[in-house]
């Protein structure tokens, strides 16, 4: 007997992600270890689909290999931190004349 085929995404009905199962039945278990709980919603397809309020497990979609959009909130720090770098012309930056492991090797002997 062929086992049913399993959809690409799961999520419950009252969660936030889409998960990629692994097993079937009650609570089926996600790729990321994580049991899909309560009422499950199931896709085919590679990708989950988009603008129901859910987003893509990250770890599920890494271990699908597939290409998944960070959250906002998840790139903000990184962005925030782009923004904070400062570009100098390699000309404009003072490198130090001396050696500073030179200098300490002096100051030890
Ligand atoms: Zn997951």
């Amino acid at each position: 007997m062929d086992l049913p085929e399993l959809p690409g995404w799961m999520a419950g009905d009252k969660e936030r992600l889409w998960h990629a199962p692994v097993s079937g039945g009650y609570e089926p278990e996600a790729e990321c270890g994580h049991r899909i709980q309560g009422r499950v919603h199931a896709r085919r397809g590679v990708y989950p689909p988009q603008g129901d309020g859910r987003s893509m497990c990250p770890a599920c979609a890494i271990r699908r290999d597939v290409f998944w959009q960070a959250p906002v909130d998840l790139l903000r720090p990184l962005e925030e931190a782009i923004a904070r770098v400062v570009f100098v012309a390699p000309e404009l930056i003072k490198w130090p004349d001396e050696d500073f492991d030179e200098v300490l090797l002096a100051q030890a002997a």
